[in-house]
């Protein structure tokens, strides 16, 4: 498997620290909004990475962590007239309903940055002590001229960064380039004890601090948005290997952005669409298509037009499982004879296909067109003459490509509940409408099928024919 690595700027070979384990952490949400169909690109992007390395064998340690304290976090409860806590114990649940939504499986673990700010001040100290970190009244520096490998994972030294950087000169940095990892309490912020007096963590150091106390000193991958690889991951990488003097991580990967109208999707130019109002019209299949249609690398300009046409593809999709569905029910032969035996060698080479994409860095873009080549290729062989073990063996090897892309696990039958109560909902809305002739039609219908529709003063009820 390769993958390509923003520190070496190379599609490398991916080998793990430990044979079977993969070792992964990935910069969450700050938790003081819904999040946006941008993040959800990031999410999807790696729990799809997450999924095709259990695919490939990996047991995975999945860490991504909420930033529950920054000053966004602290305007908004102070909007709100609420506690930081308050807000991020809200909007961690909100998280969790549009990620369980995007059919995003869950992390092993989803630390919150205030639980850990013993650790961090632990942290903090030892960097003090090595001469990596100053305190300022009050505040803490990390101080990057003393890190050597500062830039390597954006490939620029210092002077290269300070002259592009927009930095606000303060004087009481020794460096422009020095950056806070702990912050002196202001009026109104909530602040934890600390050797420098009351305050908080800066924002790089709580990854730094978990990546640390979750999976070790030293990881396989980590991995975020492409706006996270400067400052906040080259800041990370400087804490963390100032500390230990080991590796920090051996793979970094990092997503491409949603724009709208080529402009970045974000909060703060009001450009975005949260992934709860997007799943109120189109499903999780429908919106994961749309976010893996594309390499990751490559960013993704965002419109409903993309989605729709996502949606008539995931339909495509669902249909041919449908069939073999409906043929399951049909065919009479039970086993595979020689000729099939043969045919499914030939649908096993789909698998061999796919899996030559994703190992090429993720290749989720050519391996849907290697879904859709199977899809087609089935759609065309397997007919009623067909035995039902081909039908079984074809469905399963679809359901199994699409898993690592999160997408093709749903059920394809709609239960009879559902159906009627869809229908009789349609014939409120044509009797709402004076339909009556559409409203007689559905009636009329289900009476054909068996299925007596009543009024009754708490609505409509239904009942099957004796
Ligand atoms: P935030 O809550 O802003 O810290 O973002 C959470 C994650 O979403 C980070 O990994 C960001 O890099 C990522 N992200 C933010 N905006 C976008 C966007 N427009 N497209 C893709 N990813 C994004
Ligand atoms: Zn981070």
């Amino acid at each position: 498997m390769k993958i390509f690595n923003t520190l070496t700027r190379k599609k490398e070979e991916f080998i793990p620290l430990n044979p079977d384990e993969v070792k992964m952490y990935v910069c969450g949400p700050t938790v003081y909004n819904y999040f946006h169909i941008g993040n959800g690109r990031t999410f999807i992007i790696f729990d799809t990475i997450r999924r095709y390395l259990e695919y490939s064998g990996y047991n995975v340690k999945f860490v991504q962590n909420f930033t529950d304290i920054d000053d966004k976090m602290i305007n908004k409860a102070n909007e709100e007239g609420t506690t930081v806590k308050a807000i991020g114990d809200k909007y961690i649940d909100e998280y969790y309903k549009d990620a369980d939504g995007l059919n995003i499986e869950r992390a092993t673990s989803n630390p919150r940055a205030t639980e850990f700010v013993c650790d961090i001040v632990e942290f903090v100290k030892e960097l003090i002590e090595k001469g990596y970190a100053y305190e300022v009244s009050g505040d803490v520096y990390f101080r990057t001229k003393r890190f050597e490998g500062y830039g390597k994972l954006v490939g620029q030294n210092l002077d290269d960064l300070q002259a592009g950087a927009r930095i606000n000169v303060d004087e009481r940095k020794e460096d422009a380039m020095d950056f806070a990892i702990w912050k002196a309490q202001k009026p109104g912020e909530p602040a934890w004890e600390s050797p420098w007096g009351a305050g908080r963590p800066g924002w790089h150091i709580e990854c730094s601090c978990m990546v640390r106390k979750l999976l070790g000193d030293t990881i396989d991958i980590h991995a975020g948005g492409m706006d996270l690889a400067f400052p906040h991951h080259e800041n990370e990488i400087a804490q963390s290997e100032a500390l230990t003097g080991k590796t920090f991580a051996k793979y970094w990967i990092h997503g491409a952005f949603v724009n709208v109208d080529n402009k970045k999707m974000s909060k703060s130019l009001n450009n975005f669409f949260t992934v709860r109002d997007v799943l109120e019209e189109y499903d999780a299949d429908v919106v994961r298509f749309l976010m893996l249609s594309a390499h990751y690398r490559i960013q993704l300009n965002y419109s409903k037009d993309l989605l729709d046409s996502a949606k008539a593809s995931i339909e495509r999709l669902y249909n041919a499982i449908g069939n073999l569905e409906s043929l399951l029910e049909e065919v009479i032969k039970e086993n595979m004879d020689a000729d099939e035996k043969e045919y499914l060698l030939s649908l096993d080479s789909y698998r061999e296909k796919y899996i030559e994409k994703m190992d090429d860095d993720f290749n989720t873009a050519d391996a849907i067109s290697t879904l859709f080549d199977l899809v087609k290729n089935t759609n065309s062989n397997i007919t009623i003459g067909s035995s039902k073990e081909l039908c079984n063996k074809a469905l399963e090897l679809i359901r199994e490509l699409g898993m690592p892309l999160g997408i093709l696990q749903k059920s394809t039958k709609v239960s009879l509940e559902d159906e009627i109560e869809g229908l009789i909902d349609q014939r409120q809305q044509a009797r709402k409408d004076k339909d009556f002739a559409l409203s007689d039609k559905i009636r009329d219908d289900l009476k054909e099928r068996g299925i007596i529709l009543e009024d009754t003063p708490q609505g409509v009820r239904w009942k099957k024919a004796d």
